[in-house]
């Protein structure tokens, strides 16, 4: 048994000084799976910051339309908010597909994006692989795959990102808050989320004693008429084989503007912009959205197992913009 030390955060800058401390200390909040990744010999945290009294609670519609979110807003709190519903139907229906009720009154939005693959061969805490043990192999390459990623990859980590929300907030430019010991800043949410290159183990551009304290979505007309869509092994509990965001927005039958993001197929949640760009001023219409999704996938990379999900992502996709386009005319 390893020894754990706690500490219960009082403020955010409490909560810097008692990370910066020690180089084994972590964060803890929920959705983060810390404690789990503690107990599969993933994460090597032996002091924990509970920073769960800390006041970033708050689902606060903005004056441009958007949304600012607090890192520890729950899951349900944030999917069930008014504007989010109204404004951001994407954003609350891949929360709500996200876990399970219990997970989602507990999990916290900015948990929820620094959770951590579901590969489990980072989790069995025996296999090789460099996200746990940098330079021993990935294990995912030519060992069952099905759930792995297609996009995104490098021959050092195929694992997908597990998140729901994230891909809906990569597609709607959200940007995410943090605060640090060089003060805040504003991290687009798609740079959030580093690709494994050469580094898998490094996963977002933050530093250690560095905090989310909030998301903020820039108001967009275009989302009200958004979709999430999630194909699954089962229809509760399960990350996404494939998903997708997708919001549309149409004039006199041509394409004036597309948001359009992937879950379960990138190794971080996957804004779809090569679909985007063959969409916008084209037809809207099935056949267009089939080349767009074409166009998007044809710099994927299967390994056998994973194969299926090259055809999936591009019926998700056309099916999102078609349940989108439809959503517009009503
Ligand atoms: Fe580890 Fe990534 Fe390979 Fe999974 S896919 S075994 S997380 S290196």
């Amino acid at each position: 048994m390893r020894p754990l030390t706690y500490s219960r955060a009082r403020d955010v800058d409490d909560a810097l000084a008692l990370v910066a401390a020690g180089p084994d200390s972590a964060f803890l909040a929920g959705g983060t799976t810390e404690i789990d990744l503690i107990r599969a010999g993933v994460s090597r945290s032996g002091h924990l910051v509970d920073i769960n009294d800390l006041p970033l609670t708050a689902v606060e519609d903005r004056p441009d339309g958007g949304l600012h979110i607090g890192s520890l807003a729950r899951m349900n709190d944030v999917a069930r908010a008014p504007g989010v519903v109204s404004r951001f139907p994407a954003v609350s229906q891949a929360l709500l597909q996200g876990a399970s009720e219990q997970l989602r009154n507990m999990a916290s939005l900015g948990g929820n994006l620094c959770q951590r693959t579901r590969c489990p061969y980072l989790r069995d805490g025996v296999s090789p692989c460099n996200k746990r043990e940098p330079g021993s192999g990935c294990a995912a390459l030519d060992g069952p795959n099905r759930g792995h990623a297609i996009l995104g990859t490098s021959d050092r980590c195929i694992a997908t990102h597990p998140s729901d929300v994230a891909v809906a907030l990569v597609a709607f430019d959200a940007v995410v808050h943090t605060v640090g010991a060089v003060g805040g800043r504003a991290i687009a949410a798609d740079d959030f989320f580093l690709l494994p290159g050469a580094t898998p183990e490094v996963e977002h551009p933050i530093a250690h004693e560095e905090l989310i304290v909030a998301v903020d979505v820039p108001g967009d007309p275009i989302a009200a008429g958004s979709v999430y869509l999630k194909f699954r092994d089962r229809q509760s509990y399960e990350f996404a084989l494939v998903s997708v965001a997708a919001a549309i927005a149409v004039d006199d039958g041509v394409v004036t503007g597309v948001r359009l993001a992937l879950g379960g197929v990138g190794t971080k949640p996957w804004r779809a912009r090569r679909a985007e760009a063959a969409l916008v001023g084209g037809p809207a219409d099935e056949a267009a959205f089939r080349r767009a999704a074409a166009a998007e996938l044809a710099g994927a990379v299967a390994r056998g197992p994973n194969t299926f999900k090259i055809e999936l992502a591009q019926r998700a996709m056309v099916r999102g913009l078609v349940q989108s386009l439809k959503g517009t005319r009503s």
